[in-house]
């Protein structure tokens, strides 16, 4: 239970500081790219502006000269030597009136732009694909050039900002690298602060069990001594005592029987709690204690006339602690006869079966009792747990046995799992590795 605490604090630790970096870098990535993209279409924009403004007479004398072809651009007319912005300047019918061209490996990709342009927006972003394979990232803008309320040309103009976009690609992939390294970081130390977090609640815990251990041990010398003084009232022939102080030493007797089986029971779990109990594993034939277990229970058996078979196949022999293994076989039957109806059947069967690579004995316990509602079937195995109070009052117990007999089998690396049907009864199976 502690390490899945431990594991889950370790997760939410994580998991926050997981938002935090992903914010980080979300705001990270969003003021480099907003940043770079506005200040490029700005640029650009405005370079548009300037271009119709000082192309604008060239533009009116083609008009004037009957539309010629296009002119070769001279340095003057050349916005960037670096080749990276480059311009056109077309008429109506989109017929090339001057042009700064881009290097010729963006040509096409250019002009296919130019020539798809959605005339509502005055910049936009484009990633083309060059006929080298590679991508290029250019930023256009457009301006309309006026003769008064006449339309004359569209200027284009585009800059190549591939440098651009792979410089921010290549900040981000750091970012990103960098924030996964910090996520393993901020697990590593999640993990390291929810440990600390649990010591004192590790402290506790132990003070609690040992509590637990302690008082039940405390608690069984005194009781001891009072059931054997009972016992040794009741055993006393020369006493005088009322039919009713009689009944009351009986009832006495009884209640003190059950509060030792109670005491011992706490004890067992407050000592496999604090892990002060030791498997003493030796091996035997499982078959010959459960024969033992069912011997025992003969009389109460008997009493409320219900017969017990077993039934293996075979002897098999188990690796395990044959006083854990009584405790646990005794628990189960026990609990049959103690939810059957008189005149019905508990059954005990022993198998070998195989899973994977590994042999267990699967003990079954079947009974044809009341049954567990589907609710309660996982509940049965916590402490003091009990289907219904009321009826539990008229069988004996305490809610304590299931979680013992589940303990036992935890600590031989078995698993227990019930199969219930209201009014059908129940069958217990516990798989136990024989080795
Ligand atoms: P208890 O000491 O009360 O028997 P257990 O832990 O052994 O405590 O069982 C817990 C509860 O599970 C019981 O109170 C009972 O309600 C239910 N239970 C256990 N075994 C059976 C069974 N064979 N048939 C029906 N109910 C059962």
């Amino acid at each position: 239970m502690l390490a899945r605490i431990r594991r889950n604090l370790t997760i939410l630790y994580t998991m926050l500081f997981g938002l935090f970096l992903l914010a980080f870098v979300g705001i990270v990535y969003t003021s480099i790219f907003w940043g770079t993209y506005v200040e490029k279409t700005d640029e650009i924009r405005l370079l548009a502006g300037q271009i119709a403004r000082e192309q604008r007479s060239e533009i009116v004398q083609y008009y004037k000269n009957g539309r010629p072809a296009s002119k070769e651009i001279v340095s003057e007319d050349d916005y960037d030597i670096s080749g990276q912005v480059f311009y056109y300047i077309m008429d109506l019918n989109g017929k090339v009136i001057k042009a700064d061209l881009p290097v010729p490996v963006l040509r096409d990709a250019v002009l296919d732009q130019v020539l798809d342009w959605d005339p509502a927006t005055d910049t936009h972003v484009a990633t083309v694909s060059l006929p080298t394979g590679e991508y290029a990232t250019l930023v256009f803008a457009a301006q309309k050039v006026y003769s008064g309320e006449k339309l004359l040309a569209t200027v284009y103009v585009g800059r190549d900002v591939t440098a651009y976009s792979r410089s921010i690609k290549r900040s981000v992939m750091t970012i990103a690298g960098t924030g996964v390294l910090f996520l393993l970081l901020a697990a590593l130390i999640g993990y390291y602060l929810s440990g600390k977090v649990m010591i004192p609640i590790v402290r506790s815990i132990a003070r609690q069990k040992q509590f637990a251990a302690d008082a039940s041990h405390e608690l069984r010398n005194p009781l001891s001594v009072l059931l054997t003084s009972v016992e040794a009232v009741e055993r006393d022939k020369d006493s005088s005592l009322s039919p009713f102080s009689r009944q009351i030493i009986t009832d006495a007797k009884d209640e003190f029987l059950r509060l030792k089986r109670l005491i011992n029971d706490l004890l067992t779990l407050a000592r496999a709690d604090t892990g002060d109990v030791k498997l003493n594993k030796e091996v035997f034939l499982l078959e010959s204690v459960a024969a033992q277990v069912i011997h025992s229970l003969e009389a109460v058996a008997e009493q409320r006339n219900i017969s017990v078979r077993l039934q293996e196949n075979g002897p098999i022999e188990v690796n395990a602690d044959p006083e854990r293994i009584h405790q646990l076989l005794f628990i189960l039957i026990d609990n049959g006869l103690k939810h059957s109806s008189q005149g019905s059947e508990v059954s005990v069967y022993i198998k070998l079966v195989q899973s994977g690579r590994i042999h267990y004995a699967e003990i079954v316990v079947e009974d044809n009792g009341p049954g567990i509602p589907p609710e309660f079937q996982k509940q049965i195995f916590q402490r003091f747990f009990r289907v219904d109070e009321a009826r539990a009052r008229d069988t004996e117990g305490s809610g304590l046995g299931l979680s013992i007999a589940q303990w036992i089998v935890n600590a031989h690396q078995g698993e227990i799992h019930v199969n219930s049907e209201e009014g059908k009864g129940s069958r217990f199976v516990v798989l136990l590795p024989v080795k």
